[in-house]
Protein backbone atom coordinates (compact mmCIF):
# COMPACT_ATOMS: atom_id res chain seq x y z
CA UNK A 1 0.00 0.00 0.00
CA UNK A 2 1.69 3.26 -1.41
CA UNK A 3 0.52 6.01 0.73
CA UNK A 4 0.54 9.69 -1.12
CA UNK A 5 3.90 11.50 -0.82
CA UNK A 6 2.55 14.51 -0.06
CA UNK A 7 0.43 13.27 2.60
CA UNK A 8 3.36 12.39 4.55
CA UNK A 9 5.44 15.22 3.96
CA UNK A 10 2.49 17.27 5.15
CA UNK A 11 2.37 15.43 8.15
CA UNK A 12 5.98 15.92 9.08
CA UNK A 13 6.07 18.48 11.69
CA UNK A 14 2.34 17.44 13.28
CA UNK A 15 2.54 15.98 16.87
CA UNK A 16 2.40 12.62 16.98
CA UNK A 17 2.74 11.22 13.53
CA UNK A 18 6.27 8.79 13.40
CA UNK A 19 6.51 8.22 9.63
CA UNK A 20 8.23 4.64 9.85
CA UNK A 21 5.26 3.30 12.05
CA UNK A 22 2.31 4.54 10.41
CA UNK A 23 3.43 3.04 6.65
CA UNK A 24 4.11 -0.03 8.71
CA UNK A 25 0.33 -0.21 10.40
CA UNK A 26 -0.51 0.30 6.84
CA UNK A 27 1.67 -2.09 4.77
CA UNK A 28 0.60 -4.67 7.92
CA UNK A 29 -3.05 -5.58 5.80
CA UNK A 30 -4.47 -5.55 9.22
CA UNK A 31 -7.93 -4.89 9.45
CA UNK A 32 -10.08 -3.85 12.98
CA UNK A 33 -13.45 -4.68 13.71
CA UNK A 34 -15.53 -3.18 16.51
CA UNK A 35 -19.20 -3.05 17.48
CA UNK A 36 -20.99 -1.20 19.92
CA UNK A 37 -23.71 -3.04 21.94
CA UNK A 38 -27.04 -1.35 22.39
CA UNK A 39 -27.77 -0.69 25.98
CA UNK A 40 -31.57 -0.78 24.69
CA UNK A 41 -31.33 -4.21 23.60
CA UNK A 42 -29.99 -6.49 25.95
CA UNK A 43 -29.38 -9.77 24.59
CA UNK A 44 -28.30 -13.30 25.53
CA UNK A 45 -25.06 -13.28 24.53
CA UNK A 46 -25.14 -17.68 23.90
CA UNK A 47 -26.54 -16.89 20.48
CA UNK A 48 -24.65 -14.39 19.84
CA UNK A 49 -21.40 -13.65 17.39
CA UNK A 50 -20.35 -11.34 21.16
CA UNK A 51 -18.87 -13.60 24.61
CA UNK A 52 -17.93 -12.39 27.68
CA UNK A 53 -13.60 -12.44 26.41
CA UNK A 54 -14.06 -9.96 24.25
CA UNK A 55 -12.11 -6.86 24.24
CA UNK A 56 -13.41 -3.90 25.19
CA UNK A 57 -12.76 -0.54 23.47
CA UNK A 58 -10.43 1.47 25.97
CA UNK A 59 -13.08 5.01 25.49
CA UNK A 60 -16.11 3.30 25.41
CA UNK A 61 -18.09 0.96 27.74
CA UNK A 62 -20.12 -0.58 24.94
CA UNK A 63 -17.46 -1.10 22.43
CA UNK A 64 -15.56 -4.41 21.24
CA UNK A 65 -13.35 -5.52 18.99
CA UNK A 66 -14.15 -8.53 17.60
CA UNK A 67 -11.37 -11.49 16.83
CA UNK A 68 -12.62 -11.50 12.99
CA UNK A 69 -15.05 -9.35 11.22
CA UNK A 70 -18.34 -11.87 10.81
CA UNK A 71 -20.81 -12.05 8.51
CA UNK A 72 -22.97 -9.43 9.46
CA UNK A 73 -26.06 -10.27 7.23
CA UNK A 74 -26.12 -13.63 8.42
CA UNK A 75 -26.47 -12.42 12.41
CA UNK A 76 -30.15 -11.68 13.02
CA UNK A 77 -29.07 -9.75 16.30
CA UNK A 78 -27.26 -7.05 13.04
CA UNK A 79 -31.19 -6.57 11.79
CA UNK A 80 -32.48 -6.53 14.92
CA UNK A 81 -30.63 -3.52 16.23
CA UNK A 82 -28.63 -5.44 18.90
CA UNK A 83 -25.45 -3.57 17.73
CA UNK A 84 -24.08 -1.22 14.87
CA UNK A 85 -20.84 -2.02 13.23
CA UNK A 86 -18.54 1.15 14.32
CA UNK A 87 -15.11 2.05 13.56
CA UNK A 88 -13.30 1.97 17.65
CA UNK A 89 -11.98 5.44 17.63
CA UNK A 90 -14.78 7.51 16.60
CA UNK A 91 -16.69 6.11 19.71
CA UNK A 92 -14.07 8.45 21.62
CA UNK A 93 -17.21 10.78 20.87
CA UNK A 94 -18.66 9.33 24.05
CA UNK A 95 -15.80 10.52 26.07
CA UNK A 96 -16.02 13.84 24.53
CA UNK A 97 -19.69 14.65 25.42
CA UNK A 98 -19.55 12.93 29.01
CA UNK A 99 -16.84 15.30 29.51
CA UNK A 100 -18.27 18.80 28.33
CA UNK A 101 -21.97 18.34 28.77
CA UNK A 102 -24.28 17.04 31.69
CA UNK A 103 -26.29 14.46 29.84
CA UNK A 104 -28.65 13.33 32.75
CA UNK A 105 -30.69 16.94 31.69
CA UNK A 106 -33.02 17.06 28.80
CA UNK A 107 -30.97 18.36 26.48
CA UNK A 108 -31.60 18.86 22.25
CA UNK A 109 -28.49 17.53 20.71
CA UNK A 110 -27.95 17.92 16.72
CA UNK A 111 -26.01 15.57 14.91
CA UNK A 112 -25.61 17.53 11.69
CA UNK A 113 -23.65 15.26 8.94
CA UNK A 114 -25.30 12.03 10.64
CA UNK A 115 -25.77 9.50 7.68
CA UNK A 116 -25.05 6.55 7.81
CA UNK A 117 -26.02 6.65 11.66
CA UNK A 118 -23.16 5.74 13.68
CA UNK A 119 -22.38 8.74 15.64
CA UNK A 120 -25.97 9.36 16.08
CA UNK A 121 -27.14 5.84 17.82
CA UNK A 122 -23.70 6.33 19.85
CA UNK A 123 -25.68 9.90 20.88
CA UNK A 124 -29.26 8.08 21.15
CA UNK A 125 -27.74 5.59 23.85
CA UNK A 126 -25.88 8.81 25.68
CA UNK A 127 -28.61 11.32 25.89
CA UNK A 128 -31.41 10.59 28.63
CA UNK A 129 -35.25 9.81 27.78
CA UNK A 130 -36.10 13.45 27.85
CA UNK A 131 -33.90 14.20 25.20
CA UNK A 132 -34.19 15.09 21.50
CA UNK A 133 -31.82 13.46 19.33
CA UNK A 134 -31.61 15.68 15.47
CA UNK A 135 -30.66 13.31 12.98
CA UNK A 136 -29.67 15.01 9.81
CA UNK A 137 -28.41 14.24 6.30
CA UNK A 138 -28.39 16.52 3.66
CA UNK A 139 -27.39 13.67 0.67
CA UNK A 140 -30.76 12.80 -0.44
CA UNK A 141 -30.11 8.96 -1.25
CA UNK A 142 -28.12 8.43 2.34
CA UNK A 143 -31.11 9.71 4.14
CA UNK A 144 -32.62 6.00 3.98
CA UNK A 145 -29.81 4.61 5.38
CA UNK A 146 -29.51 6.68 8.06
CA UNK A 147 -33.74 6.14 8.94
CA UNK A 148 -33.01 2.28 8.49
CA UNK A 149 -30.04 2.29 11.13
CA UNK A 150 -32.19 4.84 13.35
CA UNK A 151 -35.06 2.50 12.83
CA UNK A 152 -32.85 -0.52 13.44
CA UNK A 153 -32.09 0.76 16.97
CA UNK A 154 -35.32 1.21 18.14
CA UNK A 155 -35.60 4.96 20.05
CA UNK A 156 -38.60 7.32 20.07
CA UNK A 157 -36.51 10.76 21.10
CA UNK A 158 -35.20 10.65 17.79
CA UNK A 159 -35.98 13.36 14.38
CA UNK A 160 -34.17 12.18 11.29
CA UNK A 161 -34.49 15.24 8.76
CA UNK A 162 -32.91 16.11 5.01
CA UNK A 163 -31.60 19.65 5.17
CA UNK A 164 -28.47 21.61 4.22
CA UNK A 165 -26.92 23.34 7.38
CA UNK A 166 -27.98 26.63 6.44
CA UNK A 167 -31.34 25.41 6.77
CA UNK A 168 -30.73 25.23 10.66
CA UNK A 169 -30.67 29.40 11.01
CA UNK A 170 -34.35 29.29 11.63
CA UNK A 171 -33.63 27.53 14.63
CA UNK A 172 -31.69 30.29 16.37
CA UNK A 173 -30.13 29.11 19.44
CA UNK A 174 -32.09 25.97 20.03
CA UNK A 175 -29.46 23.36 20.33
CA UNK A 176 -27.52 22.48 23.62
CA UNK A 177 -24.92 19.98 21.51
CA UNK A 178 -24.12 19.86 18.24
CA UNK A 179 -21.89 17.16 16.45
CA UNK A 180 -20.41 17.71 13.40
CA UNK A 181 -18.52 15.11 11.95
CA UNK A 182 -17.63 16.91 9.24
CA UNK A 183 -17.39 15.59 5.13
CA UNK A 184 -13.55 15.25 4.51
CA UNK A 185 -10.42 14.20 2.65
CA UNK A 186 -10.47 10.43 4.44
CA UNK A 187 -7.10 10.05 4.70
CA UNK A 188 -7.85 8.40 8.45
CA UNK A 189 -9.68 4.66 6.66
CA UNK A 190 -7.23 4.38 3.93
CA UNK A 191 -5.87 0.94 6.40
CA UNK A 192 -9.80 -0.32 5.27
CA UNK A 193 -10.59 1.27 2.18
CA UNK A 194 -7.43 1.59 -0.22
CA UNK A 195 -9.64 2.90 -3.06
CA UNK A 196 -9.53 6.11 -0.82
CA UNK A 197 -5.47 6.31 -1.74
CA UNK A 198 -6.37 7.08 -5.04
CA UNK A 199 -9.13 10.03 -4.58
CA UNK A 200 -6.91 11.49 -2.10
CA UNK A 201 -5.13 14.96 -3.37
CA UNK A 202 -3.83 18.21 -1.78
CA UNK A 203 -6.65 20.18 -3.69
CA UNK A 204 -9.62 17.91 -2.28
CA UNK A 205 -8.18 18.55 1.38
CA UNK A 206 -8.41 22.53 0.67
CA UNK A 207 -11.70 21.83 -0.63
CA UNK A 208 -12.70 19.98 2.19
CA UNK A 209 -11.42 22.59 4.57
CA UNK A 210 -13.49 25.38 3.07
CA UNK A 211 -16.30 23.14 2.76
CA UNK A 212 -16.02 22.36 6.38
CA UNK A 213 -15.36 26.07 7.58
CA UNK A 214 -19.00 26.63 5.67
CA UNK A 215 -20.50 24.11 7.53
CA UNK A 216 -19.44 25.18 10.88
CA UNK A 217 -20.24 29.21 10.16
CA UNK A 218 -23.72 28.43 8.96
CA UNK A 219 -24.59 25.93 11.96
CA UNK A 220 -23.22 27.73 15.09
CA UNK A 221 -26.37 30.29 15.15
CA UNK A 222 -28.53 27.21 16.15
CA UNK A 223 -26.61 26.14 19.07
CA UNK A 224 -27.41 27.83 22.31
CA UNK A 225 -24.97 29.66 24.67
CA UNK A 226 -22.97 28.01 26.64
CA UNK A 227 -23.57 24.73 24.24
CA UNK A 228 -21.07 22.47 23.02
CA UNK A 229 -19.61 21.74 19.89
CA UNK A 230 -18.23 18.78 18.23
CA UNK A 231 -16.31 18.88 15.27
CA UNK A 232 -14.72 16.08 13.96
CA UNK A 233 -12.72 14.00 10.59
CA UNK A 234 -11.59 11.23 9.42
CA UNK A 235 -7.99 13.02 8.24
CA UNK A 236 -5.13 13.31 9.08
CA UNK A 237 -4.33 17.05 7.19
CA UNK A 238 -4.01 20.07 9.42
CA UNK A 239 -5.73 21.88 7.17
CA UNK A 240 -9.07 19.59 8.19
CA UNK A 241 -8.18 19.47 11.75
CA UNK A 242 -5.88 21.83 14.45
CA UNK A 243 -6.18 24.46 11.48
CA UNK A 244 -10.13 24.43 11.47
CA UNK A 245 -10.18 24.55 15.29
CA UNK A 246 -8.61 27.77 15.02
CA UNK A 247 -10.57 29.35 12.50
CA UNK A 248 -13.73 28.19 14.94
CA UNK A 249 -11.95 29.98 17.98
CA UNK A 250 -11.16 33.20 16.04
CA UNK A 251 -14.61 33.33 13.81
CA UNK A 252 -17.23 32.20 15.68
CA UNK A 253 -17.24 33.06 18.98
CA UNK A 254 -16.70 29.73 20.54
CA UNK A 255 -13.57 28.41 23.12
CA UNK A 256 -12.02 25.41 23.23
CA UNK A 257 -12.60 22.72 25.44
CA UNK A 258 -9.56 20.44 27.18
CA UNK A 259 -10.41 16.95 27.13
CA UNK A 260 -8.76 14.51 29.86
CA UNK A 261 -7.46 11.95 27.90
CA UNK A 262 -6.45 8.60 29.68
CA UNK A 263 -1.81 8.18 29.12
CA UNK A 264 -2.46 4.68 27.76
CA UNK A 265 -5.33 4.78 25.38
CA UNK A 266 -2.56 6.19 22.92
CA UNK A 267 -4.33 9.30 21.58
CA UNK A 268 -2.62 12.41 21.24
CA UNK A 269 -3.43 15.98 22.30
CA UNK A 270 -2.31 19.10 19.64
CA UNK A 271 -2.75 22.90 20.21
CA UNK A 272 -3.59 24.40 17.42
CA UNK A 273 -0.92 26.93 16.30
CA UNK A 274 -2.57 30.58 16.55
CA UNK A 275 -5.65 30.14 19.16
CA UNK A 276 -3.91 27.20 21.39
CA UNK A 277 -7.61 25.38 20.67
CA UNK A 278 -7.01 21.85 21.68
CA UNK A 279 -7.43 18.53 19.27
CA UNK A 280 -7.65 14.78 19.83
CA UNK A 281 -5.58 12.46 17.10
CA UNK A 282 -5.53 8.98 16.92
CA UNK A 283 -3.11 7.47 14.55
CA UNK A 284 -3.37 3.56 13.95
CA UNK A 285 -0.04 2.88 15.10
CA UNK A 286 -0.88 4.15 18.35
CA UNK A 287 -4.11 3.08 18.85
CA UNK A 288 -6.53 0.00 17.85
CA UNK A 289 -8.54 2.03 15.76
CA UNK A 290 -8.36 4.16 12.17
CA UNK A 291 -7.32 7.74 11.80
CA UNK A 292 -9.86 10.61 13.77
CA UNK A 293 -9.46 14.04 14.92
CA UNK A 294 -11.93 15.81 17.07
CA UNK A 295 -12.08 19.07 19.13
CA UNK A 296 -14.40 20.21 21.55
CA UNK A 297 -15.62 24.29 22.14
CA UNK A 298 -18.21 25.52 23.64
CA UNK A 299 -20.13 28.69 22.45
CA UNK A 300 -19.35 32.22 24.40
CA UNK A 301 -22.24 34.31 23.35
CA UNK A 302 -25.38 34.88 20.80
CA UNK A 303 -24.13 35.75 17.42
CA UNK A 304 -27.49 37.60 16.19
CA UNK A 305 -29.83 37.92 19.75
CA UNK A 306 -32.04 40.26 17.69
CA UNK A 307 -33.35 37.10 15.87
CA UNK A 308 -36.77 36.05 16.94
CA UNK A 309 -37.83 32.91 15.56
CA UNK A 310 -41.86 33.03 14.71
CA UNK A 311 -42.97 28.79 14.70
CA UNK A 312 -45.68 28.12 12.53
CA UNK A 313 -47.90 24.92 13.77
CA UNK A 314 -46.92 21.70 12.11
CA UNK A 315 -50.13 19.81 9.76
CA UNK A 316 -50.54 16.79 11.46
CA UNK A 317 -53.96 15.21 12.41
CA UNK A 318 -54.92 14.23 16.19
CA UNK A 319 -55.89 10.89 16.72
CA UNK A 320 -59.26 10.14 18.08
CA UNK A 321 -60.27 8.86 21.18
CA UNK A 322 -61.09 5.29 19.91
CA UNK A 323 -57.98 5.43 17.83
CA UNK A 324 -55.97 5.67 20.95
CA UNK A 325 -57.37 2.92 22.28
CA UNK A 326 -56.75 0.75 19.44
CA UNK A 327 -53.11 1.85 19.91
CA UNK A 328 -52.59 1.91 23.78
CA UNK A 329 -52.94 -2.26 23.30
CA UNK A 330 -49.63 -2.16 21.53
CA UNK A 331 -47.22 0.00 23.72
CA UNK A 332 -45.26 -0.52 27.04
CA UNK A 333 -46.19 3.12 28.61
CA UNK A 334 -49.09 4.39 26.33
CA UNK A 335 -49.41 7.64 28.32
CA UNK A 336 -45.97 8.58 27.92
CA UNK A 337 -46.76 9.24 23.83
CA UNK A 338 -48.54 11.71 21.89
CA UNK A 339 -49.52 10.38 18.68
CA UNK A 340 -50.06 12.34 15.53
CA UNK A 341 -51.25 10.89 12.33
CA UNK A 342 -49.69 11.74 8.66
CA UNK A 343 -51.65 10.46 5.67
CA UNK A 344 -53.04 7.76 7.67
CA UNK A 345 -49.75 6.12 9.60
CA UNK A 346 -49.97 6.92 13.11
CA UNK A 347 -46.79 7.98 15.36
CA UNK A 348 -45.58 8.14 18.69
CA UNK A 349 -43.44 10.69 20.13
CA UNK A 350 -42.16 11.50 23.81
CA UNK A 351 -45.04 13.93 25.04
CA UNK A 352 -42.61 16.47 26.43
CA UNK A 353 -41.30 16.63 22.65
CA UNK A 354 -44.73 17.72 21.43
CA UNK A 355 -43.17 21.63 21.13
CA UNK A 356 -40.47 20.56 19.52
CA UNK A 357 -41.44 18.69 16.82
CA UNK A 358 -44.21 21.62 16.05
CA UNK A 359 -40.73 23.89 16.38
CA UNK A 360 -39.03 21.45 13.90
CA UNK A 361 -41.48 21.23 11.95
CA UNK A 362 -41.96 24.33 10.96
CA UNK A 363 -38.34 24.93 9.73
CA UNK A 364 -36.81 21.24 8.11
CA UNK A 365 -37.75 18.49 6.54
CA UNK A 366 -38.47 16.07 8.27
CA UNK A 367 -37.64 12.08 7.08
CA UNK A 368 -38.80 10.36 10.25
CA UNK A 369 -40.00 11.32 13.56
CA UNK A 370 -40.59 9.03 16.76
CA UNK A 371 -41.72 5.59 15.97
CA UNK A 372 -44.24 4.43 13.59
CA UNK A 373 -46.92 2.58 14.87
CA UNK A 374 -48.87 1.70 11.79
CA UNK A 375 -51.80 2.39 9.73
CA UNK A 376 -55.79 2.17 11.74
CA UNK A 377 -57.81 0.29 9.85
CA UNK A 378 -61.43 -0.58 10.69
CA UNK A 379 -60.35 -0.48 14.31
CA UNK A 380 -57.51 -2.37 13.85
CA UNK A 381 -53.33 -1.40 13.82
CA UNK A 382 -51.76 -2.54 10.89
CA UNK A 383 -48.35 -2.43 12.85
CA UNK A 384 -45.66 -0.94 11.47
CA UNK A 385 -41.97 -2.75 11.01
CA UNK A 386 -40.64 0.60 13.03
CA UNK A 387 -43.31 -0.56 16.21
CA UNK A 388 -41.21 -4.01 16.19
CA UNK A 389 -38.53 -2.42 16.32
CA UNK A 390 -39.00 0.21 19.20
CA UNK A 391 -38.57 -0.31 21.96
CA UNK A 392 -41.83 0.96 23.54
CA UNK A 393 -43.86 -2.25 22.43
CA UNK A 394 -45.58 -3.79 24.71
CA UNK A 395 -43.98 -7.15 26.52
CA UNK A 396 -47.52 -8.67 26.10
CA UNK A 397 -47.71 -8.89 22.43
CA UNK A 398 -48.31 -12.23 21.32
CA UNK A 399 -44.27 -12.84 20.37
CA UNK A 400 -42.87 -16.59 18.29
CA UNK A 401 -39.28 -17.05 19.08
CA UNK A 402 -37.49 -18.90 15.97
CA UNK A 403 -33.89 -20.49 15.34
CA UNK A 404 -31.59 -18.47 13.32
CA UNK A 405 -32.32 -20.59 10.10
CA UNK A 406 -36.20 -19.79 10.81
CA UNK A 407 -35.08 -16.47 11.61
CA UNK A 408 -32.54 -15.67 8.53
CA UNK A 409 -35.74 -17.15 6.26
CA UNK A 410 -37.85 -14.50 7.76
CA UNK A 411 -35.30 -11.63 6.93
CA UNK A 412 -35.03 -12.77 3.73
CA UNK A 413 -38.34 -11.95 3.21
CA UNK A 414 -39.38 -16.19 2.58
CA UNK A 415 -41.82 -18.35 3.01
CA UNK A 416 -41.49 -19.37 6.80
CA UNK A 417 -43.38 -22.11 9.02
CA UNK A 418 -43.55 -21.82 12.74
CA UNK A 419 -45.90 -23.60 15.29
CA UNK A 420 -47.84 -21.45 16.63
CA UNK A 421 -51.55 -21.68 16.92
CA UNK A 422 -52.70 -17.70 18.07
CA UNK A 423 -54.11 -15.91 14.80
CA UNK A 424 -53.42 -12.51 13.76
CA UNK A 425 -50.02 -10.37 14.47
CA UNK A 426 -47.37 -11.70 16.10
CA UNK A 427 -43.71 -10.40 16.59
CA UNK A 428 -41.03 -12.79 15.52
CA UNK A 429 -38.10 -12.95 17.92
CA UNK A 430 -34.87 -13.94 18.16
CA UNK A 431 -32.50 -14.36 21.06
CA UNK A 432 -36.23 -12.41 22.68
CA UNK A 433 -35.41 -9.63 20.51
CA UNK A 434 -38.20 -8.81 17.79
CA UNK A 435 -37.10 -8.73 14.09
CA UNK A 436 -40.48 -7.73 12.38
CA UNK A 437 -43.95 -8.90 12.04
CA UNK A 438 -46.16 -12.03 10.84
CA UNK A 439 -49.43 -12.41 10.60
CA UNK A 440 -50.62 -15.83 11.31
CA UNK A 441 -53.76 -17.24 9.26
CA UNK A 442 -55.54 -20.63 9.88
CA UNK A 443 -52.73 -22.38 7.35
CA UNK A 444 -50.33 -19.74 6.67
CA UNK A 445 -47.67 -17.20 8.11
CA UNK A 446 -47.62 -14.30 5.90
CA UNK A 447 -43.86 -12.69 6.31
CA UNK A 448 -44.18 -8.60 6.72
CA UNK A 449 -40.26 -8.24 6.37
CA UNK A 450 -40.27 -4.91 4.44
CA UNK A 451 -39.02 -5.76 0.83
CA UNK A 452 -36.65 -3.19 0.44
CA UNK A 453 -34.96 -4.65 4.02
CA UNK A 454 -34.59 -8.26 3.20
CA UNK A 455 -31.51 -9.73 2.88
CA UNK A 456 -29.98 -11.08 -0.11
CA UNK A 457 -26.74 -12.90 1.09
CA UNK A 458 -27.40 -16.48 1.18
N1 LIG B 1 -21.47 10.81 11.20
C1 LIG B 1 -21.57 9.69 10.28
C2 LIG B 1 -21.44 8.41 11.05
O1 LIG B 1 -20.84 8.40 12.13
O2 LIG B 1 -21.96 7.39 10.58
C3 LIG B 1 -20.56 9.80 9.16
C4 LIG B 1 -20.61 11.13 8.46
S1 LIG B 1 -19.56 11.32 7.10
C5 LIG B 1 -18.02 11.51 7.82
C6 LIG B 1 -19.96 12.92 6.55
C7 LIG B 1 -21.38 13.13 6.10
O3 LIG B 1 -21.52 14.50 5.69
C8 LIG B 1 -21.79 12.28 4.92
O4 LIG B 1 -22.96 11.57 5.22
C9 LIG B 1 -22.05 13.30 3.80
O5 LIG B 1 -23.11 12.93 2.98
C10 LIG B 1 -22.39 14.55 4.57
N2 LIG B 1 -22.12 15.79 3.80
C11 LIG B 1 -21.54 15.93 2.58
N3 LIG B 1 -21.52 17.21 2.20
C12 LIG B 1 -22.08 17.92 3.20
C13 LIG B 1 -22.36 19.30 3.40
N4 LIG B 1 -22.02 20.21 2.49
N5 LIG B 1 -22.99 19.66 4.53
C14 LIG B 1 -23.31 18.76 5.47
N6 LIG B 1 -23.06 17.43 5.34
C15 LIG B 1 -22.46 17.02 4.23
Amino acid sequence: MLLPVALLNSLQNVLGFDQEAFEKVHQSGEQITSIRRNPNKIFNNQYSIFNDQLEQVPWNPNGYYLPERPSFTLDPLFHAGAYYVQEASSMFLEEALKQTVDLSQPIKVLDLCAAPGGKSTLLQSLISDKSLLVSNEVIKTRVNILSENITKWGATNVIVTNNDPKDFQRLRNYFDVIVVDAPCSGSGLFRKDTEAINEWSEQNVELCGQRQQRILADIIPSLKDGGTLIYSTCSYSETEDEEIADWVVEELEVGSLKLEVDGNWGIVETQSKKNNAFGYRFYPNKVKGEGFFIAAFTKKKTLDEAFQEKFKKGKSERLTAKEIEVVKTYLKNPSDFFFIKQKDEVIALPSHLEQDLATIQSSLYIKKAGIKLGTIIRDELIPDHELALGTIVKEKVPSVEVDKETALQYLRKQEIKIDFDKRGWSLLTYNQLPLGWVKVLHNRVNNYYPANWRILNK
